[in-house]
């Protein structure tokens, strides 16, 4: 049954997606009443927020997380749930315009929010269908040769897991004619987003960590200690991390000029038969392809192809989601032209301008992590690992990222939408052209 679109209505405080009709059981959590004094306020129950909690918390740190709506109500509960390495830029460009010694740094951690997330899988008994492998799609050879760059590239800082599949090779991972090729990353991999915050947010509670939804925060009062306000109370901490992305707003100011809120949508279909899954992906990885405005994709669990793609600036919806989102599955797989389509949803994620995670300091006590560019699955992991290391005493790899600079946007947010639209327009014709 094809259903109209629904992203602004929620389930449960929760986008109306696939995830949260197959989501785990999860508490209803209170909001924030009275006042509370923790070691670490974390702001945001994604995975940037939860992670960085769970980190504290496996610390002994006391710590309380306050979100606005739900855990996992931001992009955590709604992505493509695609574990892709690495960051939105390559390598070569961090080494050309941040010099050897940032480039190394990156490098290094570029594979490890990955084994975060299935080391944190594996201890907490997570359940959300992980699946292992992803690849990325040359739609012309242009992109191809790219590719084979960014392999050489990933190889140069040890990551060696990937194999490049040339000419009719990616056949046998992809029943799609669309591509020239594709790079598999076998340490790559798919989840339900959904289920890993919710399982990491219960770990978190094991460990006597409290979260308070319904609670966004309104003000933040800098401090020796810091004090973030909420309608109804009022958290002092010795620290503060901010880890509201896309959906924090202007309520931090500093944060609000050097990134951008990006929408992107995602469609759902009915559930394919087992015949019809094995044909359009027979080893059951993810997919994204090579396109800046690119398409992205793989199966549930119960064997529904989810399929995500555009970008709109500002955070604005179209019109239809499946109406735009549509005529792209049906690009890639045009045997599926009289399936249903029944969950269209959209979400956030932050851009910056140089595509690289920004993290960094506010006063001496209050730290974020934000803007993983559209690949924030692993990276955010990542970073809730290295904000428990700087919040501990150890900075050195907080501050790899944090000595990157990052540029405002021309004309602030109000005019990063127009230009970014601009960009936006040239690249999707740059695509079109296989230029
Ligand atoms: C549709 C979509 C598909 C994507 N697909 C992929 C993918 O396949 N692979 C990949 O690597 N990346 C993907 N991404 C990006 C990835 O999901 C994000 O980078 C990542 O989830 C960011 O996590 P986060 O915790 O920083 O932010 P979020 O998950 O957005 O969490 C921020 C939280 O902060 C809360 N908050 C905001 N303001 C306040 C406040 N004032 N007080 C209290 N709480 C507040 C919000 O309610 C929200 O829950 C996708 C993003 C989207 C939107």
């Amino acid at each position: 049954m094809t259903q109209p679109d629904v992203a602004s209505t929620h389930r449960d405080g929760h986008a109306r997606s696939l995830y949260a009709a197959t989501m785990n059981p999860a508490p209803d959590r209170p909001a924030l009443a009275g006042h509370h004094s923790v070691d670490v306020c974390v702001v945001g129950a994604g995975f940037t927020g939860i992670s960085s909690a769970l980190h504290l918390a496996e610390q002994g740190f006391r710590v309380a997380v306050l979100e606005a709506q739900r855990v996992g109500f931001g992009a955590s509960g709604r992505n493509g749930g695609q574990i892709v390495n690495s960051y939105s830029r390559d390598m070569d460009m961090i080494e050309a315009r941040f010099g050897e010694a940032a480039a190394q740094a990156l490098g290094d951690m570029a594979f490890e929010g990955n084994r975060i997330i299935r080391e944190r899988i594996e201890r907490y008994a997570i359940r959300c269908d992980l699946k292992n492998g992803n690849l990325f799609a040359a739609c012309n050879d242009k992109q191809l040769a790219a590719l084979r760059h960014h392999q050489k590239l990933w190889e140069k800082y040890g990551h060696r897991e990937l194999e490049l599949l040339e000419g009719d090779a990616y056949q046998r991972e992809i029943g799609s004619s669309r591509y020239k090729g594709a790079l598999l990353d076998h340490s790559g991999g798919h989840l339900h987003p959904l289920n890993l915050v919710l399982g990491q947010a219960a770990a978190f509670e094991s460990l006597g960590g409290v979260i308070f939804e319904h609670s966004p925060m309104t003000r933040l009062e800098h401090g020796e200690r810091v004090r973030i306000h909420t309608a109804h109370g009022v958290i002092e901490a010795e620290r503060a991390v901010i880890a509201g992305n896309a959906y924090l707003g202007d309520i931090v100011p500093e944060l609000a000029d050097r990134s951008m809120p990006c929408g992107t949508q995602v469609i759902a279909t009915e559930v394919l038969d087992e015949a019809t899954a094995k044909r359009l992906l027979p080893t059951d990885r993810a997919v994204e392809d090579s396109n800046y405005l690119l398409d992205y994709y793989r199966l549930s669990a119960e064997r529904r192809l989810i399929y995500g793609g555009g970008v709109t600036y500002g955070g604005r919806d179209p019109a239809s989601i499946e109406g735009a989102i549509r005529p792209k599955l049906l690009k890639t797989f045009p045997e599926l032209k009289k399936v249903s389509i029944d969950y269209a949803w959209s979400g956030n994620f932050l851009m910056t301008l140089n595509r690289l995670p920004q993290f960094g300091r506010l006063n001496h006590n209050v730290y974020y992590a934000q803007g993983y560019s559209g690949h924030g699955v692993t990276s955010s992991h990542l970073a809730g690992r290295l904000v428990g290391e700087i919040i501990k005493g150890e900075s050195a790899r907080f501050d790899a990222f944090a000595d990157i600079r990052h540029l405002p946007f021309p004309g602030g947010r109000r005019f990063a939408v127009p230009f970014s639209a601009m960009g936006a327009w040239y690249y999707a014709l740059r695509d079109r052209l296989g230029v």
